[in-house]
């Protein structure tokens, strides 16, 4: 039996997490933590008899960790509000199955060392760097000429900057292919998703920059491709379905059954590739510009990023305002490199201030 402490329970992957606990009887839910959503954390507590249970942060994530000794630890909640949970768990040692990609954008040395010292494997849950780890399962690093992630395009795919000027909220969280939580719906939509998993995976695969690169694939059925240097790519397909990678973190190295359907080729499908607009959507060059910077500049772009993007799903910025954002407090906020956590908050919060004061300047 392996015990799974599931962090942020009630969003979109927590919910999913849990069903596929249900359907796995060798796992089971040691600990489970929500922020506000009392009643149905309480509700999936109850139906899996959960002894260890956190509530806006009591007890903190960190505690409840250490108290109920998990052999995983599936960490889905959204933000920066992850990265005490994600480091906590990798200086433990324990096996950190992570969803939470912000912890790692803007932690990133710090859980490496951690993971370093407690010695736990870091399995990714996003589909592509959960595809990127099997795409290159065993391979020599000097081997790969690049690792390639996919990107849906989101709701906005072909429109051209002036064409966004004034899109809402409601079009920005119409996602063509995945049904996730706003946060990373938004994200999708500004392609800062794709800017943030480049920087999930030059930490997670140890790549530099120039190899990792992005296509935009609108029907999301290939998560991530790696480009060999003998001309030869390995690619990972499926249904966008998050239960398998899910699944597969929770499962590793065994590759448990899940209820997801494998591709269906009596159907007749195609796969379509474009390169991604950056002009358009300069969030991603945003990103990968703050992870070859290095030392703080990731942590201050997802600052940014989660101000700005919270802005927009207040209605009190547009969605041209998010990458605008980001790019200002790029240029405002010094970024050296964080030693511990201390550090790390200070930069994080001074970050905020600074995004805060570049969206009030924006709609001034
Ligand atoms: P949701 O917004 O749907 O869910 C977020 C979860 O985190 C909720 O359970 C929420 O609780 C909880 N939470 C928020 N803040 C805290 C906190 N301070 N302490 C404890 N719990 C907290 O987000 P998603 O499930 O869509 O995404 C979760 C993470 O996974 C994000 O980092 C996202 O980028 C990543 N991810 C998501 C994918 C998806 O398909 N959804 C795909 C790949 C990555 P409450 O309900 O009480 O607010
Ligand atoms: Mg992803």
């Amino acid at each position: 039996m392996k015990r799974v402490a599931l962090l942020g329970a009630t969003g979109s992957i927590g919910r999913q997490t849990v069903e596929i606990v249900e359907r796995n009887p060798e796992l089971e839910l040691c600990a489970v933590a929500a922020s506000s959503s009392r009643d149905e954390l309480l509700q999936i507590a109850r139906a899996h008899s959960v002894p260890h249970v956190s509530l806006a942060g009591d007890p903190p994530l960190e505690e409840l960790i250490a108290a109920s000794d998990p052999d995983v630890v599936l960490n889905a909640v959204v933000g920066f509000a992850g990265v005490r949970a994600t480091l906590a768990a990798l200086e433990a040692g324990i096996d950190l199955a992570l969803a939470n990609k912000e912890s790692l954008v803007a932690a990133g040395p710090l859980a490496l060392a951690a993971q370093g010292r407690g010695g736990g494997r870091l399995l990714p849950v996003d589909s592509e760097h959960s595809a990127a780890m099997q795409c290159l399962e065993g391979r020599p690093l000097d081997t790969v000429d690049a690792l390639v992630l996919t990107a849906s395009g989101g709701p906005f795919r072909g429109r051209t900057r002036p064409e966004l000027a004034d899109v809402t909220v409601d079009d920005a969280l119409a996602h063509p292919t995945w049904s996730m939580g706003p946060k990373i719906t938004t994200d999708s939509a500004t392609l800062m998703n794709k800017g943030l998993e480049l920087i999930e995976a030059h930490y997670l695969f140890s790549l530099p920059y120039e190899r990792l690169r992005t296509v935009v694939h609108p029907s999301s059925v290939v998560h991530a491709f790696v480009q060999y240097r003998d001309g030869a790519s390995i690619a990972h397909l499926g249904y966008p379905d998050m239960r398998v990678p899910i699944s597969y973190a929770l499962t590793f190295p065994s590759r448990a059954p899940t209820p997801c359907e494998s591709l269906d080729f009596s159907r007749a499908f195609t796969l379509d590739f474009f390169p991604p607009d950056e002009e358009a959507f300069p969030c991603l060059a945003l990103a990968r510009v703050a992870g070859q910077a290095g030392g703080g500049a990731p942590c201050v772009l997802n600052a940014a990023n989660e101000i700005a993007v919270a802005a927009f799903l207040d209605g009190a910025l547009p969605f041209l305002g998010i990458s605008e954002t980001v790019e200002r407090t790029l240029a405002r906020v010094d970024a050296p490199e964080v030693r511990d956590l201390d550090e790390l908050l200070e930069l994080d919060s001074e970050a905020r201030e600074a995004a805060l004061a570049s969206t009030r300047e924006l709609v001034a």
